[in-house]
């Protein structure tokens, strides 16, 4: 499977948590906040791949976008 090189999130958030609860290490929301992509999360990229996967697909309102090796972006 390609390795992520790249995780954001676009407009249109409800600060659900879902994603903070699948990955705390790239995740982040803080209460009636959007969520943000960890300033360190690039470094987890590779090792939670699978999880920064399952909460794109999770995400309610699937604003969860992420760009992978060889893929253009
Ligand atoms: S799962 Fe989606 S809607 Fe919920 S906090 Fe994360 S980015 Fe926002």
């Amino acid at each position: 499977m390609p390795c992520i090189k790249k995780v954001w999130i676009e407009e249109g958030c409800i600060s659900c948590s879902l994603c903070q609860d699948i990955c705390s290490d790239v995740f982040k929301v803080d209460p009636g906040m959007d969520c943000v992509v960890k300033e360190d999360a690039p470094r987890h990229f590779s090792s939670k791949g699978e999880e920064i996967r399952e909460a794109a697909q999770d995400c309610p309102v699937e604003v969860i976008k992420y760009a992978e090796d060889g893929a253009d972006g």
